[in-house]
């Protein structure tokens, strides 16, 4: 497996250079995007990587995940009340469909998304970036992982998009807490620095029927966790989850800071990184990546 990713490591890194660091905060803009890196965690424990597999970098969009897996655990079907579970086909940080859809977004990844579910979070814990952070650790079997405060600080200053689609969502009722409170908790959790081999194991559930070996936990039940992967598979990569799904054909979850998760249902989480990102956010030596491994491993869950 290990030559198969070093072979794929070469194959793609010469696209490093066609795509663009996100750039909407100055503390991402400055990431050299000259990196790669690709971890595999099977459901038997064992781990294989190559390029910068352990080199930290900002989850962002893929703390999505979390948020999502502990709204589920606590609220259960009630959650549906408030998110929809339909493919938006728009960017993650679009507002359109807000107002013409009384401020319920379409999906738990978009942004609105998250942010509604930063929000029953931010119902349920006294501190719910500690309490997601406890759980990310946990998940990840790794009592050191931290979010990047001059990320988070950043993103709250630059907050404005994000900050309309929370209040227009406040104005149809469909938030509770303070919006400036959520924003902090959901930047806080976006900011989380982790890498490939973190993302992996901490994901590994989602490979196992819900059961963590790395916590000992069952973190979803296994209808729940099927319940995630479809919802990965059909929104997890934005306006561009047809696209994933034809090349890679597994539920995934990109981000902005160039991580991709991606499950192959009942054998292996898998995380690849590389910073600069396509025109929908997602990381363009990422998804060649993982296209290359799901075509020679013939990985797709669609057949
Ligand atoms: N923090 C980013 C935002 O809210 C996350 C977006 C992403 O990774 N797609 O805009």
């Amino acid at each position: 497996m290990e030559d198969l990713l070093h072979s794929i490591e070469q194959k793609v890194k010469p696209l490093i250079g066609l795509g663009k660091v996100a750039d909407y905060i100055p503390a991402l803009a400055n990431v050299d995007p000259n990196q790669f890196g690709i971890a595999i965690y099977s459901n038997n424990g064992e781990l294989y990587h190559a390029g910068q597999a352990y080199t930290d970098f900002s989850i962002q969009s893929i703390s999505k995940v979390f948020s999502l897996t502990l709204a589920i655990k606590h609220y259960g079907e009630d959650m549906w009340k408030r998110v929809g579970r339909e493919p938006s086909g728009n960017p993650f940080n679009s507002l359109v469909q807000l107002e013409y859809e009384a401020g319920v977004p379409r999906n738990p990844f978009i942004n609105a998304g998250a942010l509604v579910i930063s929000d029953m979070n931010q119902s349920r814990f006294a501190s719910p970036h500690y309490a997601m952070r406890e759980f990310i650790r946990r998940l990840a079997d790794n009592p050191l992982l931290n979010s990047d405060k001059i990320v988070a600080s950043s993103e709250y200053e630059f907050r404005a998009r994000n900050a309309s689609m929370a209040y227009l969502m406040k104005a149809f009722g469909n938030f509770e807490n303070d919006v400036e409170d959520v924003l902090h908790s959901y930047f806080d959790n976006c900011a989380m620095r982790m890498n490939c081999v973190d993302l992996a194991k901490a994901f590994s559930f989602l490979a196992n029927k819900g059961y963590s070996q790395l916590s000992g936990e069952q973190v979803l039940s296994a209808r729940e966790t099927t319940q995630v992967n479809g919802l990965l598979a059909t929104s997890g990569l934005y306006d561009e989850a047809g696209n994933f799904a034809y090349r890679v054909g597994l539920p995934g979850k990109s981000g902005v800071g160039g991580g991709i998760l991606a499950i192959v249902p009942n054998r292996f989480s898998v995380c690849v990184w590389s910073p600069e990102l396509n025109k929908s956010g997602n990381s363009l030596a990422g998804m060649a990546a993982l296209e290359a491994l799901s075509e020679s491993i013939g990985w797709s869950v669609f057949g």
